[in-house]
C-alpha cells in the first residue's frame, strides 16, 4: 500500500512511530504537510496539488489534522474522499469531534453513556439548567477547549451562575455537565482502531486536581478494559464516523459516560503507558481495510425516486413477531433489512431465518410507500407552556438584502 500521513509535525512521536511502523510492514509511506496541498474542484475531476505539484497516486490517507487547521485540514481530508481514496478518519468525523457539544449530540442517540449536558444562551435559562443537570457541583466546558484548559468545577450554584455569565458575556460558548463525581480525577483514554481497543490506559490527577488530563500533570497507568467500556468505546467511534480515535470516558456509576472522541489522539502517551505497538495496529488496519473508501450510504442510496432508508420498528403485538425475515413477506413489499437492533445489539445482514421480536428495529432500504405503516408514530413528550416572547427581530438571516 501506498500510504499518506497527513501531519505539520513530521517529527513528533506520533507521525514518526507511524512511519516506521509502515515502513518496517514494506509499505510506501510519505508524511505530508497538510498546510502544503491546494484543493482543485472540478465537475467529475477533483484534484488535489502538492507543493504546487499535481499529487501522485496514493491507497490510504491517515488525517492527523491539529485543532488550530481544522477548516483547511478536513477540506483536504474531504477530498481525498472524493478522490476515492481511503482514508481513516472521515472529513465530517474530524469536523464534528472538533465540538464537543455537536459530538454529544450526534452520541446522544445511540445506546452510549454520555453525562447529562445542557447548552444554554439566554441568561434565564441557566440556573435551570443547573438543576436539570443534578445541581452543584457542577462542570462548566468551553466547547472547543483541549487538554483541560476551560473546563471548570464549580462548587455551588452561585459560582457556576456568575462563570456561565462571564464566559458568555465574553462571547463564549459554554457547556454545563453533570459532574461525574465518582470518576473525580480519573478517566479512561481507549484506542480504538476498526472495531477494537487496541490499547488503553487509566490517566489520574495530581493532588486535588479534578483533571486528569496529561498536560495537567496526570500520571497514567495501562487498564484492561472490561466489555462494557471497550464496547462503548469502539461504538463511539462508529457513531462519530472514526476508524482511529481516542475515546476518553469517566468511570461513572452507571457504567461508561463518553467525554469525548478525539480525531487524532497522541500515540506516545498510549504506547509508553500499554508498551503496545498502537502504531502497527494502525497501519495494519489501515492496509487491511484500503479496499473499502468511505461511501456516503445516504448519497447512494436515495438516488431512486420513491426509494430510501427508513428505520422500522416491530411494535409488541404486530403481526411481524414471531415471524422470520423471510416470511415477513418485507422483502415482496420491496424492502431489504439491512441491519437488525435488538436492545444494544447490532445484528450487519441479519439471517432471513431470524425470527423476529418486538421492540426489533430493523434498517432497512426500499419503497418508501411500503415502509410508512413500519415507522415508528412520533412520540410527543409533555411540553410545558412556552412563555411569550416579544415581537421577533429578524435575528435569523444571514445577511439583509
Ligand atoms: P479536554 O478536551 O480539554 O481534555 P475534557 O472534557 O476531556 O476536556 O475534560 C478534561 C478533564 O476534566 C477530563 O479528563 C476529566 O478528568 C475531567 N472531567 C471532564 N468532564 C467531567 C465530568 N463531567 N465529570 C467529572 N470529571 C470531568
Amino acid at each position: 500500500m501506498k500510504l499518506a500521513i497527513l501531519s505539520c509535525s513530521p517529527k513528533c512521536y506520533s507521525t514518526t512511530r507511524l512511519r516506521e511502523a509502515a515502513e518496517a510492514r514494506g509499505h510506501k509511506v510519505k508524511v505530508l504537510n497538510t498546510l502544503k496541498f491546494a484543493i482543485d474542484v472540478a465537475q467529475g475531476d477533483p484534484d488535489l496539488y502538492y507543493r504546487s505539484k499535481p499529487l501522485s497516486h496514493y491507497d490510504a490517507v491517515l488525517p492527523r489534522i491539529g485543532a488550530s487547521i481544522t477548516y483547511f485540514g478536513t477540506a483536504v481530508v474531504r477530498q481525498f474522499e472524493q478522490m476515492d481514496v481511503f482514508v481513516a478518519n472521515s472529513s465530517n468525523g474530524i469536523s464534528n469531534s472538533r465540538d464537543k457539544l455537536r459530538s454529544l449530540q450526534i452520541l446522544s442517540k445511540h445506546h452510549v453513556g454520555i453525562p447529562e449536558t445542557t447548552f444554554v444562551r439566554d441568561r434565564t435559562d441557566v440556573l435551570p439548567a443547573i438543576e436539570r443537570v443534578g445541581g452543584a457541583p457542577v462542570i462548566i466546558k468551553l466547547l472547543e477547549g483541549t487538554q483541560g484548559v476551560g473546563v471548570i468545577l464549580a462548587d455551588n450554584t452561585k459560582v457556576a451562575e456568575a462563570i456561565i455569565e462571564t464566559l458568555q458575556s465574553a462571547r463564549q460558548n459554554v457547556l454545563v455537565q453533570k459532574f461525574v463525581k465518582e470518576s473525580k480525577g480519573r478517566d479512561v483514554r481507549a484506542f480504538v482502531v476498526g472495531d477494537r481497543v487496541v490499547g488503553a490506559m487509566r490517566r489520574i490527577a495530581q493532588g486535588t486536581e479534578f483533571r486528569s488530563n496529561v498536560h495537567r500533570g496526570g500520571r497514567v497507568e495501562p487498564v484492561t478494559l472490561d466489555e462494557q467500556y471497550a464496547e462503548t468505546a469502539v461504538r463511539a467511534a462508529q457513531i462519530m464516523g472514526m476508524k482511529v480515535a481516542g475515546v476518553d470516558l469517566l468511570e461513572g456509576k452507571d457504567g461508561p459516560q463518553i467525554m469525548e472522541v478525539n480525531s487524532s489522539p497522541g500515540l506516545q502517551g498510549i504506547e509508553l503507558a500499554t508498551g503496545l505497538d498502537i502504531a502497527g495496529a494502525v497501519v495494519d488496519y489501515i492496509a487491511a481495510q484500503v479496499s473499502f473508501p468511505e461511501l456516503d450510504v445516504r448519497q447512494r442510496l436515495t438516488v431512486s425516486r420513491g426509494y430510501g432508508v427508513a428505520e422500522l420498528r416491530i411494535p409488541e403485538g404486530s403481526d411481524y413477531v414471531g415471524r422470520t425475515i423471510v416470511d415477513s413477506g418485507l422483502r415482496e413489499r420491496d424492502i431489504n433489512v439491512l441491519t437488525l437492533a435488538r436492545d444494544t445489539t447490532i445484528i450487519p445482514n441479519p439471517n432471513s431465518s431470524r425470527v423476529l421480536e418486538p421492540g426489533d428495529r430493523l434498517l432497512c432500504f426500499g419503497k418508501l410507500e411500503s415502509m410508512r405503516d413500519l415507522v415508528p408514530p412520533k412520540i410527543r413528550k409533555a411540553r410545558r407552556p412556552k412563555v411569550k416572547n416579544l415581537p421577533p427581530e429578524d435575528r435569523d438571516s444571514d445577511s439583509q438584502n
